[in-house]
C-alpha cells in the first residue's frame, strides 16, 4: 500500500522522545524534498524502523548525533538510512549480523535488553518487499544501516 515515509518516519522517532531526552541524543531527520510515495506494509516498515532506531540509540554516547536520511535512489526504490556515531561493531562480526540472535558480545549488550532478532527481522521484511539492507560500521566510530524499498506505482501507469 501506499504510505508517505516523512510521516512514518516522524511517528517512529516521536515514539523514542523520552529516551532521546533522557540520553541526550539529537536526531537529524533529512528528507529530501518532493519523496515519491513508497510501497510497504507499514507495520512491518514501522518494525525495521523501530528497531534500527532503537538500536542507534541503545549503541550511541550521551550527547550523541543519529542521522536519519530518505531519498528517492533511482526510477524503483527509495533510499533509508539511519547513521549513528556510536559505539560501533568489530569488523569481524560484520558478516553475522543479521543472523538470528547474533549479538557482538554478551558483556556490552546484557544491561541493554533484547535478544539479538532485531536485525534478522528486518532483512526478512525487508527482502519481502523486494529491498536490500547493508550495515557499515567502524569500531568508535558509529554504524550505518541502509536500506531500499520500492516506489509506490500509480494503477496503470507507463513503466
Ligand atoms: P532486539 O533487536 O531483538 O531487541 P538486539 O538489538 O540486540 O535485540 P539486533 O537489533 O538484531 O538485536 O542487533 C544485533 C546486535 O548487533 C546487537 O546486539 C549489537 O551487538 C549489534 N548492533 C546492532 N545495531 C548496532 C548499532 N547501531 N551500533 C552498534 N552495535 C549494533
Ligand atoms: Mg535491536
Amino acid at each position: 500500500e501506499p504510505v508517505e515515509i516523512q510521516e512514518m518516519l516522524e511517528e517512529v522517532i516521536d515514539r523514542f522522545s523520552f529516551q532521546l531526552q533522557q540520553r541526550d541524543i539529537r536526531i537529524n531527520l533529512n528528507i529530501e524534498p518532493g519523496m515519491p510515495l513508497v510501497s510497504c506494509d507499514p507495520d512491518q516498515i514501522d518494525q525495521v524502523l523501530d528497531n534500527l532506531i532503537s538500536n542507534a540509540i541503545k549503541f550511541s554516547y550521551e550527547g550523541g548525533l543519529i542521522e536519519v536520511t530518505a531519498r528517492q535512489l533511482d526510477q524503483e526504490f527509495v533510499q533509508i538510512s539511519v547513521k549513528d556515531s556510536g559505539i560501533g561493531i568489530p569488523q569481524r562480526h560484520l558478516e553475522r549480523i543479521f543472523e538470528r540472535f547474533y549479538r557482538v558480545d554478551k558483556a556490552r549488550s546484557r544491561n541493554m535488553g533484547g535478544t539479538g532478532l532485531g536485525l534478522s527481522i528486518a532483512r526478512e521484511i525487508v527482502k519481502a518487499h523486494g529491498g536490500t539492507i547493508h550495515l557499515d560500521s567502524e569500531m568508535n566510530k558509529g554504524t550505518t544501516v541502509v536500506f531500499t524499498l520500492p516506489l509506490h506505482r500509480e494503477e496503470g501507469a507507463a513503466v
